[in-house]
């Protein structure tokens, strides 16, 4: 017998004065934890499967479950933490790589917690949203040098926009990676709420092409399900050469994710693996990306903005520069906490840089090469709450996607095996059985809810710092200060301290 190293991470408590054997927790639980011992009349728990999903914990009618952290330390080490050593075993028994699902759990700091807001005191007094009109409604694509008026009218056309009720749209987040049940709960709140859902590089399920007024479809470098009809389906055409779970990579849809349905819109065989290259193989310069995103304005008529989505690296504002220059009307940059449903741990861990900081380079040297107005700047990447997305156009963003967030929206509890196929909250799975847990109905509401509550809050914020429309944030630096942060973060995002 080959001894197996691993120790469980969680430990499966079970209160057997409270436990009356209904056996819903092993109904509930993909990952069998859960059994039944007919023989003790007993129900017993495999802890090394846990996932600490909640699932159990939250459906147990007589509430006999609890799950925490296994007792079972390793010695404590600044450099063999338990975490590397649990690794290491993995990896010594497998041979493959570490996979892993959401955003990165390092201990990053996240730079929103380091700004702080201005508000309004005495001068340029405060506004109360309840009882003044208050204007979150945000355009995106490339805007003229000026505006022409005549006769009261513009001039000249406008390039293609989107036109967003609030400044939040739902992350790329393919099907495939995610439950049709998921998708559906997202275009109905996108279209409930006068937002935008992202198709991602999975194609466009037939069943939602009735929300392509609010849907922004992805051409990815595997071009899975992109066609004449996709293209036209959706409101603007986003080309994926990044994200941030796993700049520089491509992706992997394992062949058991690839049922019927997923393979009929990936257009690609049942069973078979979708695996998308690293780069675009028609992509080796910014020229190359000028023609593809000219090929898509082409064949949609020019009347669909265009976006370009990259990870969050080094260099990210010249090649944001190009990519503005390569005719792009938007710039979507997800940063490092950005999630995802698989990635390589090493990858997610290790690779790119905060949204905060290319945000603010970025939209920097955008101003200072005076391109701006060519393009908008999407944000994403850990986007938590209302606070963040204020701070993010502050900053300069003129919107932020949300993806983390919105599936947590619809029940996800953040157990990270997304990759595994077996999301016991019907999310990151294509099993029918676990698919049918999430009502899109109750998701669609619950996602609608959210944006609602971010709206009304940030409007308080706004109102709080004596502004009323949305426009007068975007880029107004002079809102935020700086606390806890060296002069030299505080001069890449280009803000001053507190007290200044
Ligand atoms: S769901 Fe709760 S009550 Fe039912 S078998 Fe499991 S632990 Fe016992
Ligand atoms: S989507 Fe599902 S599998 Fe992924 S982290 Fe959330 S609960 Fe876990």
């Amino acid at each position: 017998m080959t001894l197996n190293f691993q120790t469980p991470d969680f430990i499966v408590e079970r209160d057997i004065k409270k436990c009356i054997n209904c056996r819903v927790c092993e109904r509930q639980c993909a990952n069998e934890v859960h059994s039944y011992d007919a023989e003790e009349d007993l129900m017993m728990a495999d802890d090394a499967k846990c996932v600490n999903c909640h699932r159990c914990v939250l459906l147990c009618p007589t509430r006999a479950l609890s799950i925490r952290r296994h007792p079972l330390e390793f010695r404590e080490h600044p450099v063999w933490t338990g975490s590397t050593i649990k690794e290491i075993y993995k990896q010594a028994a497998t041979g493959g790589i570490l996979l892993t699902g959401m955003g990165t759990d390092k201990n990053f700091p996240v730079y929103w917690d380091n700004i702080l807001l201005n508000a309004s005191q005495v001068t340029n007094p405060s506004i109360d949203p309840l009882r003044e009109p208050m204007e979150l409604k945000t355009f995106l694509g490339r805007k003229p040098e000026q505006l022409n008026i005549k006769d009261g009218r513009l001039a000249e056309k406008m390039p293609p926009q989107l036109e967003l009720e609030v400044p939040i749209m739902f992350a790329a987040m393919s099907f495939g990676s995610i439950s049709l049940n998921a998708i559906t709960s997202l275009a109905r709140a996108a279209k409930e709420v006068g937002t935008y859902f992202n198709t991602g590089e999975g194609g466009l399920h037939k069943s939602l092409y009735e929300f392509g007024d609010n849907c922004i479809v992805q051409v990815a470098s595997g071009r899975f399900g992109v066609h004449p009809e996709y293209l036209k389906a959706g409101k603007a055409i986003e080309i994926k050469v990044g994200q941030g779970a796993k700049p520089g990579i491509g992706g992997h849809l394992p062949g058991e994710k690839v049922g019927k349905q997923v393979s009929e819109t990936r257009m690609i065989p049942e069973g078979t693996d979708a695996i998308s290259p690293a780069p675009h193989h028609d992509i080796y310069s910014i020229e190359d990306l000028r023609q593809l995103i000219f090929a898509l304005k082409e064949a949609t008529n020019y009347e669909k903005p265009v976006s370009v989505k990259i990870a969050a690296v080094h260099n990210v504002a010249a090649i944001a520069s190009g990519i503005a220059r390569a005719g792009a009307d938007i710039i979507a940059i997800d940063g490092i906490r950005g999630g995802t449903g698989a990635t390589p741990l090493r990858t997610r861990d290790s690779v790119g840089i905060p949204i905060e900081f290319a945000l603010a380079a970025v939209d920097s040297r955008l101003r200072a090469e005076g391109i701006r107005n060519q393009v908008s700047i999407v944000i994403s990447g850990g986007i938590r709450n209302s606070s963040d997305v204020v701070k993010a156009i502050a900053l300069g963003a003129d919107a932020v996607y949300i993806g983390s967030a919105a599936l947590i929206a619809l029940g996800c509890h953040m157990c990270q095996t997304c990759y595994s196929g077996k999301c016991n909250w019907g999310i990151a799975t294509q099993n029918p059985n676990l698919v049918k847990r999430l009502n899109p109905d109750i998701g669609a509401r619950r996602a609608a809810n959210l944006l609602k509550a971010w709206g009304h809050e940030i409007k308080e914020l706004l109102g709080g710092m004596g502004i009323n429309a949305l426009e007068s944030l975007r880029g107004n630096r002079l809102m935020l200060r700086g606390i806890g942060l060296t002069e030299k973060e505080l001069n890449i995002l280009g803000i001053k301290a507190a007290g200044e």
